[in-house]
């Protein structure tokens, strides 16, 4: 490398270069959120069924462990696993279950009809 001092534009192009570079992981933060973005037919916390249903899709925050089901220890039971999931249906997260028609619900959320799959 030249010992001469850096010109002004040249000092300018390398910053430019170093903010890219600081920024990229950030936008690749950004794409990822928006690449698990929720559905819009995702169930909801507010749609009645759900309600009734004590539906969460974060499991770990429902009431599977004050109201668990039989079958598996309350911090196993998971829509993954119970027998009403609609594998076929959705993709990712997301995915159908026979208790909420034309809806999708998270692979990792919890209800109290929870039931054990069979097989
Ligand atoms: S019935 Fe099963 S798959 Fe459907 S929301 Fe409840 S726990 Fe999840």
């Amino acid at each position: 490398m030249s010992d001469k001092p850096m010109s002004k534009s040249r000092r300018d192009a390398v910053k430019v270069m170093l903010g890219t570079a600081a920024a990229i992981p950030v936008i690749n933060m950004v794409g990822l959120g928006t690449a698990h973005a929720q559905p819009d037919n995702a169930v909801t916390m507010d749609d009645p069924t759900a309600q009734a249903l004590k539906y969460h899709p974060d499991a770990a925050a429902s009431e599977r462990v004050s109201a668990a089901r039989p079958g598996l220890p309350p911090e196993e039971q998971h829509c993954a696993n119970c027998n009403f999931l609609l594998a076929d249906v959705g993709e990712g997260d997301y995915q159908g279950c026979q208790l909420f028609p034309g809806k999708l619900i998270n692979v990792n959320g919890w209800c109290a009809s929870w039931t054990l799959k069979a097989g």
